[in-house]
């Protein structure tokens, strides 16, 4: 083993952050990303391995939510991290948090949903008109910051 990192970690391993994927890593690639489950062995392994070091952290595309949800266990491993969504979110100690949305994303989400709206009303707008037509009754866009 000529690993300048892996010696690293065996001379200062309360210096080290372990950084694992779920997806590939703590459980098989499967056909259905619904079916994924992590080894259950993996939480008390993360657990020990979370005693030596400054830090173990999950990375995955997924909600943090879903890799603690599809890793029964998790939410046990002493000092865990989870960051899902590729680190937008945080889960850590059963409590997940992210940042709020950039400016207009509330705005456009609102503007994308609008035509089902108004099919739900009969393909009407809120003003009675039809929906999906142009017109004044239609969101504009505005200048990013001012959602
Ligand atoms: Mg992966």
């Amino acid at each position: 083993m000529n690993n300048p990192a892996i010696h690293a970690m065996v001379r200062d391993p309360g210096g080290a952050v372990i950084g694992l994927d779920f997806d590939g890593t703590l459980a098989p690639i499967v056909p259905d990303p619904d079916d994924a489950r992590i080894h259950p062995a993996a939480p008390g392994v993360l657990a020990e391995l979370g005693s030596l070091v400054k830090a173990v952290v999950i990375v995955t595309g997924r909600p943090a939510a879903t890799a603690i949800k599809y890793g029964p266990g998790l939410e046990k491993v002493p000092g865990l991290v989870v960051l899902g969504h590729y680190g937008f979110e945080r889960w850590e100690g059963g409590r997940a948090s992210a940042p709020p949305p950039p400016p207009g994303v509330l705005h456009a989400e609102a503007r994308a949903a609008a035509p089902a709206a108004a099919a739900r009303r009969g393909g009407r707008d809120d003003r009675g008109q039809a929906a999906g037509r142009g017109g004044a009754h239609q969101a504009r866009p505005r200048p990013p910051g001012n959602p």
